[in-house]
């Protein structure tokens, strides 16, 4: 049988950890959503003047093709 002082203490204890737990989810999570952010680039279109934005598919390949006119235009830097 637990006393009631031993009950509290591993109810708190399993709480912190809880929170612990959670908190290491959420920073994973926050990781994983900067990360897919940093692949995105922001793009503005020479020939129609349209903001897009797009993933760059490889490293050696820095140009996306524009949604509305199929132009291939490099990242903007900012
Ligand atoms: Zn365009």
């Amino acid at each position: 049988m637990m006393d009631i002082e031993t009950f509290v203490t591993v109810l708190l204890s399993c709480g912190v950890f809880g929170i612990f737990l959670l908190w290491l989810y959420c920073d994973w999570q926050d990781t994983l959503r900067m990360r897919l952010r940093w692949k995105r680039s922001a793009f503005l279109c020479r020939k129609c003047d349209h903001v897009y934005e797009a993933q760059l598919p490889q490293k050696k390949k820095s140009e996306a093709t524009c949604p509305h006119c199929g132009t291939e235009n490099i990242p903007l830097h900012f």
